[in-house]
């Protein structure tokens, strides 16, 4: 077991960046929360999910009646966990809470769920929400938890991947908006949203993304320019040298 309570100190101690202790290292904070915090929720989850009306019997619900309770769930899911997200973010609620799931400046898939015990319980909240609203079957309840999990790990991924929803719905976050966040960390009052941009968009909360977007490509631009006018002057020479 590693002799430090966080992944700086120990980054810090040794002197580099974690690579493959890294992984393991969350692997092994997320399974004990999962067996700690997770586990224990289980044993209510069957009369919970009876109380919010969540059918178990058939007929099976038609595919559009899913991908409309599955597209609620997403809105709903998104404002909440931004709001939530967004208060985690204050004084308090970072230094006691949100602190842990920023230790990750550049975050891995693993480090999805990693967080405090109490940020997993708190941002359930967001993920019953849609189902509470407008309980459907237990195929799209299941659906709904396993795509929220993939979309989040996928956020965290730290890859651009070209299936990755960002290419198809331009209002999407992905993991390039969400690695801004880490990015920034404890002073980022950015990139909120879990899953979509607009509330960013909406409350103000992009702009220092979108002003990183603007300067990072006026710099591609320029570096651009910078190697045709090289490519040029090579080509130029490479052609008097033939002559
Ligand atoms: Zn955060
Ligand atoms: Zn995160």
């Amino acid at each position: 077991m590693l002799p430090f309570k966080t992944l700086q100190e120990a980054e810090s101690a040794i002197g580099r960046s974690l690579t493959t202790a890294e992984t393991i290292w969350c692997y092994k904070v997320v399974m004990r929360m999962f067996i700690l915090v997770v586990g224990p929720l289980q044993l209510v989850s069957y009369p919970s999910v009876k109380m919010i009306g969540i059918r178990t019997s058939l007929p099976l619900p038609s595919l559009w009646v899913i991908l409309l309770q599955l597209g609620t769930y997403f809105i709903v899911e998104d404002y909440t966990n931004y709001w939530i997200h967004r208060f985690l973010h204050c004084k308090w609620g970072y230094e006691k809470i949100h602190k842990v799931h920023h230790e990750y400046t550049a975050p891995i898939g693993f480090a999805a769920p990693y967080a405090h015990w109490l940020e997993v319980l708190i941002l359930g909240i967001p993920s019953f929400l849609g189902p509470a609203i407008a309980p459907g079957h237990m195929i799209t309840f299941w659906l709904w938890i396993a795509f929220r999990q993939i979309e989040a790990i996928e956020t965290h991924s730290g890859y651009d991947l070209p299936w990755s929803l960002t290419k198809y719905i331009p209002f999407y976050g992905g993991a390039d908006y969400h690695d801004y966040h880490h990015y920034v960390g404890g002073q980022s009052q950015s990139n909120f949203a879990s899953v979509f941009t607009y509330c960013d968009y909406i409350y103000g909360t992009d702009k220092g993304y979108r002003y990183q977007k603007k300067v990072l490509q006026q710099l591609k631009g320029a570096s651009n320019a910078n190697g045709e006018q090289n490519g040029g002057s090579v080509t130029f020479a490479k052609d008097c040298k033939d002559d």
